[in-house]
């Protein structure tokens, strides 16, 4: 009995230290972006070759939204003194309610495809991954938080789903980086339109006052660091930290793991 216990206890040490390795060669599976065979050991369906394809933002960005500030030098309408003090021309004429947003890379290509596995079918590796992303980011930044809040879904929407999309990234974040997880602090009270496409005026209307605090939820004096899958007008995160400000917060980053590119026009 004893032997046959050890033998079974092996094989299950076994199974689950080669759980990557068998999934590949039981299951040969393509990478869900370009369909190569994979031929890593990793859970994340996508291949080197594509994570590989994502456009990280770098060079100078705009100290306040992050966006690169290589699109206004382009366009022709060159503010030299904004990129000077490295604020974008959007961000002198409009005060967001966070501190200072950042994102892992530009919201274009494999990466727009890769945030639908992660939003439609929980692919919670991926999440991971792209957690791991913006760790890097966050240390790089020196972006300072004492816990990380998810942007919330309306309670509608998450029971659909089953879940959140951005739990997936934000939780395995707080672990990266050793700090608190605190998804129950804010809460959508007010959904989403049910229109697919929304213009950048319905944006902004459609989250005004969209999210609050928990009642009895202690927020005095943190410093969140507010996380989502894609900044887009930075409308939702905008609404999210006006909420965290007024419920005491001391600060509020944003971070995403993309950045959909505006233009100065
Ligand atoms: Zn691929
Ligand atoms: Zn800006």
């Amino acid at each position: 009995m004893a032997a046959r216990f050890t033998f079974e206890k092996g094989v299950g040490a076994w199974l689950s230290g080669a759980s990557d390795a068998l999934v590949s060669v039981f299951f040969p599976a393509g990478c869900r972006l370009c369909e190569r065979v994979l031929v890593h050991a990793s859970t994340v369906p996508i291949c080197e070759e594509c994570l590989g394809s994502f456009a990280a933002v770098g060079g100078a960005v705009c100290e306040r939204c992050g966006q690169p500030l290589a699109a206004w030098s382009l366009g022709g309408a060159r503010d030299e003194r904004a990129t000077e003090n490295l604020v974008c021309p959007e961000c002198q004429t409009r005060e967001y309610g966070f501190d200072r947003a950042r994102s892992y890379a530009l919201y274009k290509a494999g990466l727009v495809r890769a945030i639908v596995l992660l939003k439609f079918e929980r692919v919670e590796p991926l999440g991971r991954w792209f957690a791991g992303r913006l760790a890097e980011v966050a240390r790089r930044e020196a972006l300072a938080a004492d816990a990380v809040v998810p942007v919330p879904l309306h309670r509608q929407r998450e029971r659909e789903r089953g879940y959140n999309q951005a739990d997936l990234i934000a939780k395995p974040l707080a672990r990266k980086l050793g700090l608190p997880y605190r998804a129950v602090l804010l809460v959508r009270t007010k959904p989403r339109p049910d229109k697919h496409i929304l213009t950048l005026e319905e944006r902004w209307d459609s989250v005004r006052g969209a999210f609050a605090t928990r009642p009895g939820i202690k927020v005095d004096n943190l410093r969140v660091l507010l996380v989502d899958d894609v900044m887009t007008t930075g409308a939702t995160l905008d609404a999210c930290a006006r909420a965290l400000r007024g419920a005491g917060a001391k600060s509020v980053i944003g971070l995403t793991v993309a950045r959909a590119a505006r233009h100065p026009s």
